[in-house]
Parts: structure tokens; C-alpha cells; sequence
């Protein structure tokens, strides 16, 4: 890649919108340099106003294959439907998939986060093993399918390989349905460290880890992955479900006596380097406890809006100044725009007011407060420098249509409100990850063959 140098008219800096900003972006693809009321001089300009691309710090690659595929009342049901009787069909749809047609789905899906707004992904990932639970050759076969996926679409990832060991609280037997998931603490960490040494000096790949969730792990195997991680990287990222149905909050306190964040906070101190996917189910206590300790809270609202998860207590999490980001998770929606409006309108819905997360300050842009704060949770929970326009971080952002009609004459200070709670079509025109443009005109420079690849995976599974 050679030098660029850009010129965006209007641009989102970390402290607000600034105006006459030039962009140096230097060979390997990081901002080194930015001018604020610079001159366009012999600058590319960009197109619109810019910002930076949001980090989606929670998928599971594979499940967008099977959305749209779990809306309907089984037949033969008694029409009780839940987030566990989803994890059947999900369970089923996993059973027969192999790596090419993971590589083909994922790449899919990343072009299609790209062309969202998403420049950044955290793939958690859970199918590790063959139909028949039996290791692949290469044990970290299919966590090199997605970042292979990630590589060929452009997307910068954060692969966190999952330690699934049980079947439910107290180590209880995992089931059929899970055998393609499951690891020791030891087998994990060779998948980690496999990845590792592959991608060492790739500033577009991450590697970390997660526990799946406290259902699938003990004390011990959850101590002995995070002693490991942080042999091998002390900075790694560490994601982890965690209180996302009252049933496992129930599960959890018959099993320990506590709440799934309460016993987190109580034996393992999660900080700065973990982030708590969903957290939907938490007392007064665990919320400040949460916000307190520095995690990432990871939030999915149209996923746990799809599963019927319940309400994350978001006013009370971002009045103790709790560090949040957002995830297209099971991808019925791939969508920062959709994420950030129904963290919003669940709180607007509960509470019947309007303007629930603004936070402090008169004429404060509740879009800004919305779209900054995922930014930065986002690249925390992904351990890598991204999620601002500012010197050392990757050049990852996006370039808004000037020609959208709800973005039209619109101030500065408003456009983030305008884009995010006033339209319905995406606003975003160009993308540029690590330096470089993978989508122009609203279109990805390989979507026509990676559709093609995934068409064909769709008509094999839906046959
Ligand atoms: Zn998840």
C-alpha cells in the first residue's frame, strides 16, 4: 500500500465533529496524521462526512445461514417458543456444516457488516469439530475458515476461540447436539496458540478467547484458560455469555447460591480485558458492580429483542459510567443503526419518555452519545486499536452519502441523531478498513462472487 492523504469536509473526531480535516494514512494502513481547518490542496476528498467504522464485537458467523428460519411456530409445538427451544433449531443447523461452507457463509456476512458500517468483527466462535465431535486435521481448522473469511472480505477480526467443556451449571454432561463445541482447557489453548503463531504480525487479526458462558465451564477450567491466555498475551481479549435468560440466572443461583454476574464478580474480578456478552439479568448491585469493574458490557439488542431475552438495564448501567459496545450476534439484522435505535426505544418503550440515554447536558445529540460510547466499548471488548479517527489507530471509517434525503442539510450535530433514529435506508456510500477501500458506492468490491458461493451453500442447506 502506498501513502494516502484524504480531505473530508466534515469529520467525527474523538472530542466531536470537526470540519476541514485531513486524514494521513500511512503504508500499513494506520491514521499517522490529522489536521483539523487544513486545505483540501491535492487531498482525495471524500465523498460525505466520515466517521469512524463500528466495531460489531459479537458474532457467530455461521448462524446467519439460519436467520429467518426459526419465525414460525413448529408444527406439532405447543407454540411455547424460547430462546431454548431456538437453540434446537440452531443445534440442528450446525449438526451437518463443514469449513467451506462456514468460509462461504461468513464471508457473506462480513460483506455484508462492511457495507453496514461494521469495520471491525468479534467472531466468537463455538464449531470447532466434525459432525461426529472428532477433531479436524488442523485443530483450528474452522477458526481459520473465519478469519480466512474476514481476510478475503477486508473486515479487521478478533477470533476468540470458545471453551465449551459442559452441558449445563455443575458440570453437567453436554449433549449430542453440542459435540461439534466441546474442549478441554488444553485443547482450547492450542487452538489459541495455533492461531497466534499464524497471525502474529497481521494488525487485521486479533486472537483471544471465551468462555461460552458459565453453563459450560467450572471454577477451574474458567481459571485454568485465563491463567493460559495470559501466559501467552496478557492483553487478550475475553468474552463470555452471561445472564442472558432468567432461567440461567435461576440455574445458576441453585447451582452457587448467586447470580451469574454477582458469582463472576465474586471469583474471577472480569476487567478492562473481559467483555460480558448480553448481561441482560442483573440486580441493582451487579449493574453498578459491573460498570465499576471496567468490562466491556456486550449488548445485542435485536438479537435478544428476536430471542426474547429481556430489557439489559442500560439507564442504570450508563449512569454508573459502565463501558458498553454493540453485536449483531445471531445477524437478523446486521445493522449498527438497528442496534443503537432499539437499545434506545427498549428503554423509551419501558419507561414511556423519549431521550433515555442522552445522559447529561441540554441539546446533548443522544446519536452521539449512542454511536461514540459503542465505538469505544467496541474497540476495547476487540483489543485492538480502532473505533477513533486519530493518530495510531487503523484508518477504519466509513464515508456517509451526502445524497441520503435524511441526511440532507443537515447540521453537523445532527446527523448521528437523523442517521440513526430517521431512516431506513443505509446511509453508508464508502468504506475504508486499514487503509483500504473495500466498499465504494455502496457496493464490495467482491459481493457479486461471494453471493454466488452463498447461494449455492443455501441451496445445499435448504434442500
Ligand atoms: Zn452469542
Amino acid at each position: 500500500m502506498t501513502r494516502q492523504t484524504l480531505f473530508a469536509a466534515n469529520a467525527l473526531l474523538p472530542d466531536g465533529w470537526a470540519e476541514n480535516v485531513r486524514l494521513e494514512v500511512d503504508a500499513d494502513g494506520n491514521l499517522d496524521q490529522i489536521t483539523r481547518g487544513a486545505a483540501a490542496g491535492a487531498a482525495t476528498r471524500l465523498a460525505g462526512p466520515v466517521l469512524p467504522g463500528m466495531p460489531n464485537l459479537h458474532s457467530h458467523a455461521f448462524q446467519r445461514a439460519m436467520a429467518g428460519l426459526a419465525e414460525h411456530v413448529a408444527p406439532g409445538s405447543s407454540g411455547d417458543d424460547s430462546f431454548w427451544t431456538w437453540r434446537e433449531v440452531m443445534y440442528r443447523f450446525v449438526g451437518a456444516l463443514t469449513p467451506e461452507q462456514v468460509q462461504a457463509i461468513a464471508a457473506q456476512l462480513y460483506v455484508e457488516m462492511l457495507k453496514a458500517g461494521y469495520t471491525a468483527v468479534g467472531e466468537f466462535h463455538y464449531l470447532h469439530h466434525g459432525p461426529d465431535g472428532r477433531p479436524y486435521d488442523d485443530i483450528a481448522e474452522m477458526s481459520r475458515r473465519t478469519i480466512a473469511a474476514a481476510g478475503a472480505s477486508g473486515i479487521g477480526i478478533t477470533q476468540l476461540p470458545v471453551l465449551y467443556s459442559y452441558g449445563g451449571f455443575g458440570a453437567e454432561k453436554a449433549g449430542e447436539g453440542q459435540r461439534r463445541f466441546l474442549n478441554d482447557p488444553n485443547r482450547l489453548l492450542r487452538i489459541v496458540e495455533v492461531l497466534k503463531d499464524s497471525h502474529e504480525d497481521d494488525p487485521q487479526v486479533r486472537i483471544g478467547l471465551a468462555p461460552h458462558s458459565l453453563r459450560a465451564v467450572t471454577l477451574e477450567t474458567l481459571d485454568e484458560v485465563v491463567a493460559g491466555l495470559t501466559g501467552l498475551d496478557p492483553a487478550a481479549p475475553i468474552h463470555l455469555h452471561i445472564a442472558e435468560q432468567v432461567k440461567e440466572v435461576e440455574d445458576c443461583l441453585a447451582c452457587s447460591g448467586r447470580r451469574p454476574v454477582e458469582w463472576l464478580l465474586e471469583n474471577h474480578a472480569p476487567d478492562r480485558r473481559w467483555c460480558l456478552i448480553h448481561a441482560t439479568h442483573m440486580s441493582e448491585a451487579e449493574t453498578k458492580g459491573l460498570a465499576a469493574s471496567g468490562a466491556v458490557a456486550g449488548l445485542c439488542p435485536t438479537t435478544e429483542a428476536n430471542l426474547g431475552d429481556g430489557l439489559f438495564p442500560a439507564v442504570d448501567f450508563l449512569a454508573a459510567g459502565g463501558a458498553w459496545g454493540i453485536g449483531s450476534d445471531s445477524h437478523i439484522s446486521v445493522s449498527p443503526i438497528e442496534e443503537l435505535r432499539w437499545l434506545e426505544y427498549g428503554e423509551r418503550l419501558a419507561r414511556r419518555k423519549r431521550n433515555v440515554l442522552a445522559g447529561e447536558g441540554a441539546d446533548a445529540s443522544l446519536g452521539h452519545r449512542l454511536y461514540s460510547d459503542a465505538l469505544a466499548g467496541g474497540a476495547q471488548a476487540l483489543g485492538r486499536p480502532i473505533g477513533a479517527l486519530q493518530v495510531g489507530r487503523r484508518a477504519d471509517f466509513v464515508v456517509l452519502d451526502p445524497a441520503a434525503p435524511v441526511l440532507s442539510e443537515m447540521p453537523a450535530a445532527r446527523l448521528l441523531d437523523a442517521m440513526i433514529f430517521a431512516g431506513n435506508r443505509n446511509p453508508v456510500r464508502d468504506v475504508m478498513v486499514g487503509g483500504e477501500w473495500l466498499v465504494c458506492e455502496g457496493s464490495h468490491r467482491d459481493e457479486r462472487k461471494v453471493l454466488e458461493d452463498y447461494r449455492a451453500v443455501l441451496r445445499t442447506l435448504l434442500s
